[in-house]
């Protein structure tokens, strides 16, 4: 059958992909040379999404109460119970829980049942934890909710301005732009505002690695800096803005000296930061969750849009804030409304005439005034019983959400829960009385909107696995059972994106000069793109009139405020959390594929080696880790990322990875007061060693039903993890702490796990030391091992797992006490070069015998496919550099 054009189903740069399939199986994926946003590349998840196109990892049928039921049945329930609930208590004690990963179609279908046909506006998503102070921020100082900027802006701009983002890590694919824009113009200045060292703070010209919460202060220090040279646009102030005075006077209350003890960072580096935004040539503004997730990410996002509007750099090319959305559809949701306090084409719930709008062409009698209920005040409502029945669908609360306790309470309490899902093995699974199988990538067909406010189309290459359906068919099948047929009487999916399209006609994001058709013939386009246009706007506002009654951008006169949770004597330490560069979310998908564990292949606390120290932790060793909502034992890397009092967990490892609910079991609800975004980016937390003796590893041929059982016992001990390893053949890891014994039952499941009903099966025993191991080897090669109370050979094991072959040596090695392994050399480790399996102790010793980043690449292969690595591979080779060279390293 060839290819099929597509969009990635990750992050919000949102490339293009060729699906290679024979129509019935997915063969392999890469990047459209023809795609606007990605010219044909692909970063290592995008890469590697034909691996996950695996159906033992998915939902197959609809279950109602753990049991294999028909779609009728289970749908019938479902709306019965649904829509009785909403009778008997009123229409606002059901609830929606969606998704940025659906389709702007899927997206429509939800708002449409929950707002037009039950009579509630409480359908939120998981946007809200994600893009929401993104929204408000534009909302409050440019009028509308409209990224300015396109990726072109990375080529034209002459300083990036990186704020709370991991682009390197977070849009590697953007990234790789930038490195292009810096290679071809060495006046190109890069700034980046992070508390942590990220492979794109390392990369910058400038890092200022402030407090965790700090970024209003640091912007409007930089302001008063401007204010004193004269480094402002005073003409565009004057033709384009108003509230300027009541911004000047909060950036005077803010000195420079204030903010760098404030911030953490010098005041020269402040000076620098605000001569190089305001004076080196067009400035562009890339900034994500760091601003977004916070207590007052409003306030961030509109100091940062301020600073903009201060100097000029915006509608022009090359300047510009630039939000970058975390999930491929947050916009495409945005648009449609699918949030608790919008409507369709961004209309407001508040403003009376929009919700007039809105019912006329829904043909429903009235849209409800009442807001609806946000993200974490939804799971409030939940665990307070307000709240009785919810609907999910392609998202994960029980692992995303903060303060996972309560969350999980929440979902335990209510009268029912209907989880819409592609994967089998999600952690909202175990709440759900009703499971429906969903299709996801390869097999949706609909609409997606960037970053840059681009739609993409979404197409099929394969049919849906068992009896999975599209999202919006459920979402329409339910409404016709609640008494909808004439609203939602689809045919098909382009029926429903005309319907959104005419939704947009006159409003900012006009659409309605597109069309599938379009879209088919000309490719992914930009919006506004009104009916007559020749084309879609690359960029807005370059006429410096906003949509504002007044035509002018509001100037937000912000101040500083402290996070919710500041440290204390109790929690000293400051978490913060996010995202690793190989894993996606909750790790459903991405979590399928062995060679995306390659580079981050366990759970790690990643801390300053002071605080280390001061708390008696060596690398490597377990620590409890607790907050005033939770607690979990966990690894502890040194890592020089991190400043002193700060540590990092990744969002990605939640319960079905790792004993414990991941970094969600610590983060707490507080929300921005404006946007209900909560604070994800910053819990206090304290640290200590935890006192577990015992280590056991299983390594075995991940095969089917192998990865549920791990999973099943991950809670048995006081730390675990479930990992992957290999490239061409799939391996699982499970690894665990304890302390005393470990229970017979467990050992004995951790025994048929590894697999001693066939093959040979070679066991070492030392009751007095507590060391048990067994190896399995099947035709000659090593199938699984489990070692408890010695694990040194585990790393080994694993290569040689990964490679196959050299049984013999194995034998005789691994069951040996440490002092007789055959040699120092260790274990390759991590993998820094997902792509080409390129591990970074290979890295580590071309460079020390001389090779540069071009050598690396020349003779490893390294970074010469996807790119992703390539931040990495240029850190470990100047590191190298700098230490040969005598310099400090
Ligand atoms: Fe997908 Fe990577 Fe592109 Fe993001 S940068 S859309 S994850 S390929």
């Amino acid at each position: 059958m060839g290819d099929v054009k597509s969009t990635c189903c990750y992050c919000g740069v949102g490339c293009g992909v060729l699906i290679g399939t024979d129509g019935a199986r997915i063969s392999g994926v890469r990047g459209d040379p023809e795609h606007p946003s990605n010219f044909g590349r692909l970063c290592t998840k995008g890469a590697a999404l034909h691996l996950t196109a695996r159906p033992d990892a998915r939902l197959l049928h609809p279950m109602l109460h753990g049991r294999r039921v028909s779609w009728n049945e289970a749908l019938d329930f479902a709306a019965a119970r649904f829509a009785a609930i909403a009778r008997r208590d009123g229409p606002d004690s059901v609830a929606f829980y969606i998704s940025g990963q659906l389709l702007t179609e899927d997206y429509y279908v939800f708002n449409k049942l929950a707002k037009g046909l039950l009579g509630t506006n409480n359908v939120d998503t998981n946007s809200r934890l994600c893009m929401s102070s993104a929204v408000a921020g534009y909302k409050a100082t440019l009028g509308a909710d409209a990224p300015p900027a396109c990726y072109e802006d990375i080529d034209h701009a002459r300083c990036v301005f990186i704020a709370g983002s991991n682009t390197a890590y977070a849009h590697p694919v953007l990234y790789r732009r930038l490195e292009d824009a810096r290679a071809r113009n060495s006046a190109l200045r890069v700034i980046v505002v992070d508390p942590r060292r990220t492979e794109t703070a390392a990369a910058a010209d400038l890092h200022l690695a402030i407090q965790p919460g700090t970024d209003v202060a640091l912007f409007n220090a930089m302001l008063h800096v401007m204010l004193d040279a004269r480094w402002i646009d005073e003409d565009y102030i004057a033709r384009c803005t108003e509230g300027f005075d009541a911004l000047a006077a909060a950036a005077r209350e803010t000195p420079p000296a204030d903010a760098a003890r404030l911030c953490g960072v010098a005041v020269e580096d402040i000076v620098a930061a605000a001569r190089m935004f305001a004076t080196c040539g067009p400035t562009l503004s890339l900034y994500c969750q760091g601003l977004n997730q916070s207590s007052s990410g409003t306030a961030k996002n509109a100091a940062l849009i301020n600073l903009h509007l201060a100097t000029g750099q915006i509608g022009k090319p090359g300047a510009g804030p630039f939000s970058l959305t975390g999930q491929p559809n947050a916009m495409g949701g945005r648009e449609v409304g699918g949030m608790a306090n919008l409507l369709s084409a961004h209309r407001d719930l508040a403003n009376a005439e929009h919700r007039a709008e809105v019912a006329r062409l829904w043909g429903v009698p009235s849209v409800p005034e009442r807001p609806g209920r946000t993200a974490i005040e939804l799971f409030d409502a939940l665990l307070a019983g307000e709240v009785k029945a919810v609907w999910i669908a392609c998202t994960n609360p029980a692992q995303s959400m903060p303060d996972q306790e309560r969350v999980r309470r929440a979902l335990r309490r209510a009268e029912l829960v209907v989880l819409q899902e592609a994967y089998r093995e999600v952690e909202t699974a175990d709440f759900a009385h009703v499971l429906l199988p969903a299709t996801t990538w390869g097999e949706k067909d609909g609409t997606v909107t960037n970053s840059e406010r681009r739609i993409s189309r979404v197409r099929a290459a394969v049919p849906p696995p068992g009896e999975a359906r599209h999202d919006w068919e459920i979402a329409c099948e339910t409404a016709r059972r609640m008494g909808g047929e004439k609203l939602f009487a689809y045919a098909r999916v382009e029926e429903i994106f005309n319907e959104h399209r005419e939704s947009t006609r006159g409003r900012d994001l006009d659409i309605t000069g597109l069309s599938y058709r379009l879209l088919e013939e000309r490719g992914p386009q930009q919006w506004p793109y009104p009916e007559g246009a020749p084309a879609g706007r690359a960029r807005l506002y370059e006429d410096g009139r906003f949509p504002r009654a007044s035509g002018m951008a509001r100037f937000a006169a912000v101040r500083y405020r402290a996070v919710a949770e500041p440290t204390d004597a109790e929690f000293p330490l400051a978490l913060t959390t996010g995202r690793l560069r190989d894993q996606w979310h909750g790790m459903s998908r991405t979590g399928t594929v062995a060679r995306l564990f390659g580079h981050a292949p366990a759970p790690v606390l990643a801390m300053h080696r002071d605080d280390m120290r001061a708390r008696g932790i060596a690398d490597g060793d377990v620590a409890a880790v607790s907050s005033r909502r939770g607690a979990l034992n966990v690894r502890v890397a040194a890592s020089d990322e991190m400043r002193r009092g700060l540590a990092f967990l990744p969002m990605h490892w939640g319960s079905r990875f790792m004993s414990g609910s991941g970094a969600n079991a610590l983060t707490h609800g507080a929300f921005d007061p404006e946007s209900r975004q909560p604070e994800l980016k910053h819990a206090a937390i304290q640290v200590t060693r935890a006192a577990l003796e015992c280590e056991l590893v299983l390594l075995a041929c991940d095969t089917p039903g192998l990865a549920p059982a791990l999973q099943a016992l991950l809670p048995r001990f006081a730390a675990a993890y479930l990992s992957r390893f290999g490239h061409e053949r799939e391996h699982l890891e499970f690894r665990a702490w304890f302390s005393g014994k470990v229970d017979a039952d467990s050992i004995g499941m951790l025994g048929r796990a590894a697999g001693s009903g066939d093959g040979e099966s070679v066991e070492y025993e030392d009751e007095r030391r507590g060391v048990s191991k067994r190896l399995v080897f099947r035709g000659g090669e090593l199938a699984a091992a489990c070692l408890c109370g010695e694990t040194a050979a585990a790393g080994w094991l694993r290569e040689a797992m990964a490679r196959g072959g050299d049984a013999e040596f194995l034998r005789r090695y691994a069951l040996a006490p440490i002092a007789r392994l055959p040699s120092a050399r260790p274990a390759r480790g991590r993998v820094v070069c997902s792509c080409l399996d390129v591990a970074e102790v290979e890295i580590v010793e071309a460079v020390a015998r001389g090779a540069d980043f071009e050598r690396l690449r020349a003779t490893l292969k390294c970074g010469t496919t996807c790119g992703s690595c390539v931040p990495e591979l240029r850190r470990l080779a100047a590191a190298q550099a700098v230490t040969t060279s005598g310099a400090p390293a």
